[in-house]
């Protein structure tokens, strides 16, 4: 197994070279074997754990290993910031998986770049083990998202609020490229490099457009655009709440990444929001379309030069395309949420029926996730039906109904339904009980039973019970935080 790195073949301005920091006393925390044999990393899969813990928190290098830091900028909460990078990741090469695609890995937390500013380089466990379940809870949801290969404990403290144990999380991603790594290009007007990442991005995403010609600009802005709709429709079926959707946090590839400060919402509301700095709710949990539509708006801004060299023109040709958004969101977010409740057609009829379920789980302050799971079994249990009947009164009788004038077997619609709905999601209550767990015992015994049962989110097993409910108030004041 030998790493490549195509990106540290575009030219400098594109990255610093640089080597992870070494750490004191590496340890295996966390390790997913099974990504590893996805990534091929066979050799590696026979290594004892104490190696493992040298090459993963960049203590040594991989053969073929050629470690950058990546240059990007974005837009935080509205402002741009012209230069923000990896200042505190190393992207340590490419590798081809088992399916023939390319993928990155990269650590995280690994010391200090060129782009730090006063950062200190590093990660806390805590936040790098909740990273590490994040995706891979999202990734068994079957949302696209980066994936977590290992967390690895560097023997070193970290000092936040308080002193806390370091760790470096290796991340798998489709690429690291960003909305902001086109920002970065276009704020300082240089043309050729946005060619060439738009190339890049073709060839690794998109290569069906390569005999686009001058039409491919155009073209990758409209994939880029379809994935995110797609991702973010796939973020409200299961209640997930991003945090910070800065254009430095957009990947390209439509992969969900960098879990900071996100969380998952109980309790339906389109106002949820957890994250401590989010205090105009910018990020709140309905606002995540309005929000991928201005990034969107903003990755169109960076294309304008290569669209049409008139640019009153190529602002009219973008403009049109970021206008489309709402509408082709609309469609795709009711076409998800008619599976959510087994309907087969959208008519006006299933949109209001949508609709007024949505404002009385709203009202009634009902639990997302539960009240889906439960509307799916009450089409095999009299007993949860019930329940239904005296929580939703008409709307469940008018449900029925929908449902039975479609003449479909009544257990095609179930299984419709279970595939859009999760029994298990990684509520808040949970992973910081976990976290906590993990860090007051020093091991990741607490961390590996609730990825477990995440690694089958549409399926109830003898543990899974233990991780569905949490106690009536557990969201109430949860704060989750950005930077840690
Ligand atoms: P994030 O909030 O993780 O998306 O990071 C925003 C920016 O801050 C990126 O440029 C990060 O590399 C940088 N950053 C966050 N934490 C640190 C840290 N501890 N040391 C250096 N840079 C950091
Ligand atoms: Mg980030």
């Amino acid at each position: 197994m030998k790493l490549s790195n195509s990106y540290a073949h575009l030219g400098e301005s594109f990255f610093e070279t640089i080597l992870p920091e070494p750490v004191n006393d590496p340890k295996l925390f966390l390790w997913n074997g099974e990504l590893a044999g996805e990534l091929l990393i066979s050799e590696q899969l026979e290594l004892p754990p104490e190696e493992l813990a040298e090459i993963f928190s960049g203590n040594k290098l991989l053969p073929g290993s050629e470690p950058i830091a990546l240059a990007y900028a974005g837009h935080q909460f509205g402002h741009f910031v012209p230069q923000l990078g990896d200042g505190r990741a190393h992207l340590i090469g490419e590798i081809i998986d088992r399916s023939g695609e390319r993928r990155d890995i990269q650590l995280k937390g690994s010391g200090q770049t060129a782009f730090s500013r006063s950062g200190d380089g590093r990660y806390a466990l805590g936040p790098a083990i909740r990273e590490y379940i994040m995706g891979e809870a999202m990734h068994a949801l079957d949302i696209p998202t980066t994936r977590s290969l290992a967390v690895t404990t560097t023997g070193e403290a970290v000092y936040r609020e308080t002193a806390q144990p370091g760790a470096v999380l290796t991340r798998i991603a489709s690429s690291h490229l960003r909305v902001g790594t086109f920002e970065y290009f276009a704020a300082r007007e240089n043309r050729l490099a946005l060619e060439q990442l738009c190339d890049f991005a073709i060839d690794r995403h998109y290569p069906e457009l390569e005999e686009g010609g001058d039409e491919r600009f155009l073209q990758l802005f409209d994939k880029v655009m379809q994935r995110q709709i797609d991702l973010v429709v796939e973020w409200l079926r299961v209640g997930f709440i991003h945090g910070v959707m800065n254009t430095d946090n957009t990947a390209i590839s439509g992969e969900t990444i960098d879990f900071g400060p996100c969380a998952m919402m109980g309790t339906y509301s389109p106002k949820t929001v957890f994250s401590s700095i989010d205090r105009d709710g910018r990020y709140a949990f309905g606002n995540q379309p309005a929000i991928a539509q201005w990034n969107m708006a903003r990755f169109a801004e960076t294309l304008l030069p290569l669209i049409d060299k008139n640019e009153k023109q190529a602002i009219e040709t973008l403009g049109a395309r970021v206008e489309t958004f709402s509408s082709l969101f609309k469609q795709r977010y009711l076409q998800m949420m008619a599976s959510k409740l087994g309907l087969s057609k959208l008519t006006s009829a299933e949109k209001a029926l949508i609709l007024a379920l949505l404002d009385r789980l709203e009202r009634k302050r009902l639990d997302y996730t539960t009240s889906f799971d439960r509307l799916t079994r009450s089409l095999s249990s009299q007993s949860v039906a019930q329940q239904l009947i005296d929580e939703l009164a008409d709307w469940y009788a008018d449900w029925r109904l929908r449902l039975t004038s479609q003449e479909e077997d009544i257990k095609t619609i179930q299984s419709r339904m279970r595939e859009a709905n999760p029994v298990v999601i990684p509520r808040n209550y949970h992973m910081e009980l976990v976290i906590r767990e993990c860090l007051e015992s020093g091991d990741s015994n607490a961390a590996a039973s609730f990825l477990d049962v995440l690694k089958s989110p549409y399926q109830a097993t003898s543990n899974t019970l233990q991780y569905q409910v949490v106690p009536e108030d557990a969201d109430d004041g949860y704060q989750t935080f950005c930077g840690t």
